[in-house]
């Protein structure tokens, strides 16, 4: 679709970041064009009507926080783990080398608030496998995940079982 092109087109592929072998998709070129970072933010706001939606740190922020004023929905952070000040649930998860912890503030929801997680990249699957169970742990309702990019070779999607996934491209 024309979406996917102007996305494609614009995230750059830089070798060996941020550890030899790993072909990092750098979507800064996509953001500092204004048509295509206004295609894909009107693209997310719409994909389904939530309360909330949830900008994974930190690119996730940059795309979920416009995205969440389009829609009229309110913007959640989840956060690397003692970065959020109040009283927060917290989620671990595998990386290639050790594990990460990401956090919510347990009352960043209303009871029964549809949400919408967003992040650029979905990769193993292990960063949003650990949101939406966070968002799950507050009482909230997990309506989607929305990426700018799914990496399919790595399989994320099937760490998400019974979640949709929404991508807006898919290499
Ligand atoms: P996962 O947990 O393996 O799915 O990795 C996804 C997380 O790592 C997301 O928060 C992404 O921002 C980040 N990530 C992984 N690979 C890339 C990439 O190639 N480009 C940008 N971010 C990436």
């Amino acid at each position: 679709s024309d979406l996917s092109r102007l996305i494609l087109d614009r995230i750059r592929d830089v070798p060996d970041y941020p550890q030899p072998g790993v072909m990092f998709k750098d979507i800064t070129p996509l953001l500092a064009d204004p048509g295509a970072f206004a295609a894909v933010t009107d693209e997310l706001a719409g994909l389904h009507e939530v309360d909330k939606i949830v900008g994974i740190e930190a690119r996730g922020f940059i795309l979920g926080a416009p995205a969440a004023y389009k829609a009229r929905a309110g913007f959640v952070p989840v956060r690397k783990k003692g970065k959020l000040p109040a009283e927060t649930f917290e989620a671990s998860y595998d990386l290639e080398y050790g594990s990460a912890v990401v956090e919510v503030h347990r009352d960043a929801f209303a009871p029964g608030d549809r949400v919408l997680i967003v992040d650029d990249v979905l990769a193993t699957g292990g960063t949003a496998r650990a949101t939406v169970e966070l968002v799950r742990r507050t009482g909230a309702e997990v309506v989607a995940v929305a990426v700018l990019m799914e990496l399919a070779f790595l399989k994320g999607r099937e760490r998400l079982d019974g979640v949709e996934v929404h991508p807006l491209v898919v290499v």
